[in-house]
């Protein structure tokens, strides 16, 4: 056989993956900048659930979405629930009974983290206050150039050696130690009974009216202070606090914005608590879809019956969205090179999830991966395979095996990021646009 054959032969056989930057043409690299910019504002202003269910929200209602929405086609419904969960649907020309395409979507909560990273950084607390007259408050503070910021302080390296140094890693920091310092000047005299306590109970007393006990049905979250940015001396790059997994929220909010008409009915559900194990009632776990659908139905003029919901779970199509792990430059080792997710190579496909022998995974079918690989084709989404690392190496778990629990046919998709669950994450600004490319040709097929 001729080189010249063998390698039309290879050309035709051998799947190759494609860079981004490849892959598109000017216009479409002027999009992924645009696109980007929209989602590093975003990134700005929703950063903890509540925040992010806020901006949906306010998105939404921009776009048309109600939560009474008229019975007139199409039907834009958005149902909220305690403040942290949220869905969006948008009805399609066919009954609903018939399909409904589902994406589910979630917001970065806590987790899995290295402990080390979250030292000596500036961090700011978001969250909400309810009082104890019932109101409730909102606070961010630490985001402003004028605000103060919070830290947790580690011991210097020279005196470290015994208590951190020669330990592993896993024993050096410990969860007990990361307090957050927020005060350093005390309230009345030496003879004041914790006066330092009392001066940051004065203080926030005097700017949110609030007491100790108030601080009991908070819930604040500790977050890295500042804003996204571009990364890199060619911009390619965006450096941010919780890609994971807002970078998946945030595409797919704008894929259903984006869709006007659909065939079938579109539906993305952001949901809290994926990082502790999607429990809880604004978790994956929680039942809130029978719900959305049991309103969807209603507003289509339907009896939403028990079995007619579960009829539609089960005829559905779902993306779990949420990000893979890039291929490290640095640790390529843990990574099965052939299998692993590339940062610059689109919207990452991952069939499994799960540890030691696919435990705990919910395995996307054979037809239902043809049937997503040939849509992205056929819509030139740039979209790529990934395990998350190599056998046996570790693993982790999404939401996917709690939709999957309905019948309905799902895999994980999301773009893949480096330095996940740290304060700085990082993604490629090609593989964010082919997610949202990729997420709005799932909704609208
Ligand atoms: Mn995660």
């Amino acid at each position: 056989m001729k080189k010249k054959e063998i390698e039309q032969i290879s050309e035709r056989l051998i799947s190759k993956p494609k860079l981004v930057w490849d892959a598109i043409d000017k216009k479409e690299k002027d999009k992924v900048f645009g696109f980007d910019r929209e989602y590093k504002n975003f990134l700005g202003t929703a950063k903890t659930e509540r925040e992010a269910v806020t901006v949906i929200s306010e998105i939404a209602r921009k776009n048309g979405f109600s939560s009474n929405p008229p019975g007139n086609h199409p039907i834009k419904l958005l149902k909220t629930f305690q403040e942290k969960l949220i869905a969006l649907s948008i009805s399609g020309k066919k009954p609903i009974y018939e399909e409904v395409d589902l994406a589910f979507m979630k917001t970065h909560y806590y987790g899995g983290i290295k402990k080390f990273q979250w030292l000596t950084r500036p961090l700011a607390i978001h969250g909400k206050v309810i009082r104890s007259d019932g109101s409730s408050l909102d606070i961010v503070v630490g985001e402003d150039d004028s605000d103060p910021v919070f830290t947790v302080a580690d011991i210097l390296p020279h005196l470290a050696k015994k208590v951190q140094t020669d330990k592993k890693v896993s024993e050096a920091f410990v969860g007990e130690k990361l307090n957050l310092m927020v005060g350093s000047i005390p309230f009345g005299d030496k003879d004041t009974k914790e006066r330092f306590k009392l001066a940051i109970l004065n203080l926030l007393n005097e700017r949110f009216g609030l007491v100790e006990e108030d601080l009991i049905s908070a819930e604040l979250e500790v977050v890295p202070a500042g804003i996204a940015r571009d990364v890199g001396w060619d911009r390619g790059l965006t450096g941010a606090y919780g890609h994971d997994d807002r970078s998946c929220v945030f595409t797919s909010l704008k894929a259903i914005i984006d869709i006007k008409n659909p065939q079938k009915t579109a539906l993305v559900l952001f949901v809290d608590k994926e990082e502790i194990g999607s429990d809880g009632a604004t978790g994956a776990k929680s039942r809130f879809v029978e719900s959305v659908l049991a309103d969807l139905m209603v507003a289509h003029g339907k009896e939403p019956l028990y079995h007619e919901i579960h009829k539609i779970l089960m005829n559905s199509k779902a993306l779990s969205a949420d990000v893979n792990g890039a291929l490290d430059p640095d640790f390529q080792d843990v990574h099965e090179k052939r299998n692993a997710a590339r940062l610059g190579y689109g919207i990452c496909l991952t069939k499994f999830t799960g540890a030691g022998g696919k435990y705990g995974a919910s395995d996307a079918n054979a037809e239902y991966v043809g049937w997503l690989r040939n849509l992205f084709n056929k819509k030139k989404v740039v979209w790529q395979t990934g395990e998350l690392g190599k056998v046996d190496e570790g693993g982790g778990g999404t939401v996917a095996k709690f939709l999957a629990l309905y019948g309905l046919q799902v895999i994980d998709c999301g773009p893949s990021i480096l330095s996940m669950h740290s304060p700085f994450e990082i993604a490629h600004k090609g593989d964010i646009y082919m997610t949202y490319k990729g997420y709005r040709a799932f909704l609208e097929s």
